[in-house]
């Protein structure tokens, strides 16, 4: 009998597994249930669109493997379905001593992590290319680039779809029954179904489906973290060429306020990190008392609260106030004028934390029975999507035939 594998969540994560699932396993009966009316409606439809290639992570890490491996497989998807992106190379600032010394430690990172044609540049090799923008010490990394994410998911579900897998949208999985034999018992908001295996790739929900998918308390939390952008006016898109980014805390998996190249031939400013009221909340307007509730009376948020305060205030006062989101773009481009921008888009970042207030850097697989779980995905998640789908199917999902 055909094997019956369930995807629950229909961004790039879930939908890249759905297809790499039919890609290893002609033979199963592959249906994938996202909640909504299309696909990549949360993070993945709403993130920056950089292809990053492995500065930042720890050499090592799961994050670092599959963020070399995933942009690589990504641009050569792109191409191969002439997909719009384009590999623009991306200049990282330092600001002061303290960030010089943390960009070299950031190049021996990516050196480690076997990036190619890193290049410090001298402020005239900076000034070339990008006329408007101030640094101590700048870093060039052209291997990194911009793509079209939600081209890249339409494409995907038209493949999976050819391969005779079935996406079912408007179908949030509303209960999920094991029996003691292995068979899952999924319900959706219309339909009952069976399965033998389920992966469950829910984003911004990945804490609550493992608890309520296999009732068990899982090892994370979700806390939401909202991104806001601001777009360049169209008249001032030449203020900067590259994508463009401050040296990060590394303390934080948040990059900073950085310059962004749109597929769209539009420029960005962002994103912040704001606790968002509502998992899915996209304005400060938009709550919702459970999450709210939630966050806030989660032990690991008052941890993280107590222990980075100051940062926490920062980035609230920057959703609140234009002048103060553009003080930290003016750091890398003093010229910026809140009068060449207007309120962009915005994305909110399932961020994984634990009991003690730690921000997880790395993914996270979880497998329970039949079940398995990625309970953080965090950027680079868009890029490293097909690498990270044939890691959990080669690791996590053998024999489906
Ligand atoms: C502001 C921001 C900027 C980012 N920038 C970048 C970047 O430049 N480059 C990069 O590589 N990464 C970036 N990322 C990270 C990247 O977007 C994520 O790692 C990636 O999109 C995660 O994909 P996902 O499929 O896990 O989650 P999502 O895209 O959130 O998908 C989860 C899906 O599950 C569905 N779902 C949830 N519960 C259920 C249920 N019970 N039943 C059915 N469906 C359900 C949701 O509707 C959703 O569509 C960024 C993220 C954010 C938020």
């Amino acid at each position: 009998m055909k094997k019956r594998v369930a995807v629950v969540g229909g961004g790039l994560i879930g939908i890249a597994k759905a297809y790499k699932l039919l890609l290893k396993y002609q033979g199963i009966q592959l249906d994938l249930f996202e909640k909504e009316a299309h696909p990549g409606k949360h993070q993945s439809g709403r993130n920056s669109g950089v292809l990053h290639c492995g500065l930042y992570y720890q050499p090592g890490s799961l994050k670092a493997k599959l963020a070399v491996e995933g942009i690589r497989e990504m641009t050569a998807f792109c191409k191969e379905h002439e997909i719009t992106h384009e590999i623009c190379g991306k200049v990282v600032l330092a600001a002061n001593q303290q960030q010089n010394e943390t960009l070299r430690e950031l190049a021996k990172r990516g050196e480690a992590n076997g990036l190619q044609g890193l290049q410090f540049l001298s402020k005239s090799e900076l000034r070339q290319p990008e006329p408007m923008v101030q640094a101590t010490e700048a870093l060039l990394v052209p291997e990194e680039g911009i793509a079209d994410y939600k081209g890249v998911m339409k494409k995907l579900e038209a493949l999976i779809e050819e391969r005779g897998g079935k996406v079912h949208f408007n179908s949030p999985v509303w209960s999920v029954n094991q029996t003691p034999a292995g068979e899952i018992s999924i319900q959706t908001a219309t339909d009952n179904h069976t399965f033998d295996r389920l992966l469950s790739c829910t984003g911004l929900h990945s804490d609550r489906a493992y608890k309520g998918f296999t009732r068990k308390k899982g090892p994370l939390r979700i806390v939401p973290f909202r991104g806001e952008y601001l777009s360049f006016k169209p008249e001032f898109n030449s203020m900067v060429n590259h994508l463009i980014y401050p040296v990060p805390d590394i303390k934080y998996p948040f990059l900073g306020v950085n310059s962004t190249l749109m597929v769209s031939g539009e420029r960005e400013v962002g994103p912040n990190a704001v606790l968002a009221f509502k998992r899915e909340g996209y304005t400060n307007s938009d709550i919702n008392l459970k999450d709210t509730f939630e966050s806030l009376t989660y032990v690991g948020f008052l941890n993280f609260l107590r222990k980075n305060f100051a940062f926490a205030m920062g980035e609230f006062a920057s959703s609140l106030s234009m002048a103060s989101f553009i003080s930290k773009a003016k750091v890398m481009i003093p010229e910026v004028e809140a009068s060449m921008l207007e309120k962009g888009s915005a994305g909110v970042r399932a961020q994984a934390m634990d009991p003690s207030g730690k921000l997880l850097m790395d993914f996270n697989v979880e497998r329970e029975g039949n079940q398995i779980h990625v309970l953080n995905a965090p950027s680079p998640g868009a890029t490293s999507s097909l690498a990270i789908a044939s890691y959990i199917i080669d690791n996590y999902l053998t024999n489906l035939n």
